[in-house]
């Protein structure tokens, strides 16, 4: 085999040029690319070689030699073993201009724009404690009940009191619910011989109506001391409006199985966003950053530039929120989505709110649209907000078709944004501007919502 450029286990003294989207920094040693994380651009850093490809190989970071201004202590002790945020070693100021960066990038880069204009991120006040719900795995580890998460490709668990970007009613329900498993004994699950009581808890925080909802996730039907248990949750955390009990006796890492019992209080729990009421149960979809979300969709509502005369598809509509928004403002919304379940909630959250110009689809959006192409239904507004994989090729060129005036692309990832964004440019759209919004500070990832419009001649 070809002798590579570094050494597996060798320390290297490297400055870091630039950041890859997952924020990893990348520096080069005799050529040879290293990804490293936790540093930042500019830094010099002495790093430990710890794996190598033919192309490319991973750094670990062994010392910050010169550091950046924009180097911060992160918060969390277990920040770099938990996996689940990538930036607390960045100032929050310099993570909206990484995100921002990022996605001026891959616009330049895989949407081939150079006249794209993208808009300053709409960032958080408060950047930690956002997240409404927590799900935890618990297990017997050293003797011990430890919840936390597991460890990136294990199934170790980090046992941890505080996750700082949870809001912290979660985390502190969480630590009861464990406490009063010890005092109890009640017994951790124990996925090896699939044996043991409870595999998961799960807190849920409507944030603006302050009720909490805890899931038990339980491998069998019996919960021992459940009287009690409920008892002392309640005793000692009067907040819980809803405690649900989740079977899931199957051997899978899916978190919840089918069938849910009310053991305390009420099936669900009620939140708001903007002035539409939702009610989540323990199932529902529900955006995990309420407050940035109210902000999001007033940035997609204020794109699609509603009179009270349009009809409006929204593709990709989850639990309908988008739809609801739209709905106040538009003559009619199709909402299409293909987990059935969500369509329901969806149904239920629109006669909740007395939206009744609204209808729903459960499907796969690439056939439900082309199907109204050719029925002849006309829109005058396109929203898609795609999981991260961005729209069906399928999709984007029935939207062509249908010449809608405007589209309003809600995005999780900026590079298939990109690239979609190319797609509906050479089909005849002109991209007014990206607007970047953080919903997950601390963590590499960005939303964007874009407006196109058609091209009259
Ligand atoms: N707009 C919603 C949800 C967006 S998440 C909100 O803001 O809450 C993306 C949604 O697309 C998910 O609900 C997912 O189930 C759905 N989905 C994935 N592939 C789909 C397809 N081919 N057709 C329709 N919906 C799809």
């Amino acid at each position: 085999m070809k002798q590579l450029p570094v050494n597996k286990n060798e320390q290297y003294e490297v400055v870091i040029d630039d950041l890859t989207h997952e924020g990893m920094g990348v520096a080069k040693v005799n050529g040879y690319a290293l990804f490293i994380p936790n540093v930042l651009i500019g830094e010099r850093v002495k790093i430990k070689v710890v794996k190598t490809n033919k192309g490319f190989g991973y750094g670990k970071l062994m010392e910050v030699i010169e550091p950046s201004k924009e180097r911060v202590e992160p918060i969390c002790d277990v920040y770099g073993t938990c996996g689940g945020c990538q930036l607390q070693h960045m100032s929050y100021e310099e993570q909206l201009r990484f995100k921002e960066n990022l996605v001026k990038n891959n616009v330049e880069r895989i949407g081939h724009f150079d006249d794209v204009e993208v808009r300053p991120i709409i960032g958080m006040e408060e950047s930690l404690h956002y997240r409404n719900k927590a799900q935890v795995p618990v297990r017997m580890q050293d003797g011990k009940i430890a919840a936390g998460f597991f460890r990136p490709r294990s199934h170790d668990i980090i046992d941890m009191k505080k996750c700082y970007i949870q809001h912290e009613e979660n985390d502190e329900l969480i630590q009861l619910v464990r406490d009063v498993m010890e005092e109890l004994h009640i017994e951790p699950y124990d996925e090896e011989n699939h044996r043991g009581v409870i595999r998961h808890i799960m807190t849920r925080i409507g944030v603006n109506t302050n009720q909490v909802m805890l899931v038990l996730v339980t491998r069998a039907q019996k919960i021992p001391m459940k009287e009690l248990f409920i008892e002392k949750i309640v005793e000692r955390f009067p907040n819980v409006t809803s405690i649900i009990q989740n079977i899931n006796a199957k051997r899978t890492n899916v978190i919840l199985g089918e069938k849910n019992n009310v053991l305390y209080g009420s099936a669900t729990i009620q939140d708001y966003i903007g002035d539409i009421y939702f009610e989540i149960s323990p199932h529902s979809f529900f955006q995990v950053n309420p407050v940035q979300t109210e902000k999001l969709y007033k940035e997609a509502l204020h794109a699609a530039q509603l009179t009270g005369k349009e009809t409006v598809i929204d593709a990709y509509s989850g639990i309908g929120t988008i739809s609801l928004f739209l709905a106040k403002q538009a003559n009619k919304v199709y909402g299409v989505e293909i987990v059935p379940e969500a369509i329901e909630d969806a149904k239920r959250n629109a006669a909740l709110n007395d939206i009744h110009n609204v209808e729903f689809f459960v499907g796969k959006a690439e056939l439900v649209l082309e199907k109204w192409k050719e029925d002849g239904i006309h829109a005058d507004v396109i929203v898609v907000d795609p999981p991260r994989k961005g729209c069906d090729a399928n999709l984007l060129e029935t939207i062509i078709a249908m010449e809608p005036k405007r589209m309003v692309y809600v995005s999780c990832n900026p590079a298939t944004l990109a690239r979609d964004l190319r797609i509906l440019v050479d089909g005849g759209f002109n991209v007014e501007y990206v607007q970047p919004v953080d919903m997950f500070p601390q963590t590499n990832h960005v939303e964007c919502v874009s407006l196109l419009q058609r091209e009259t001649i």
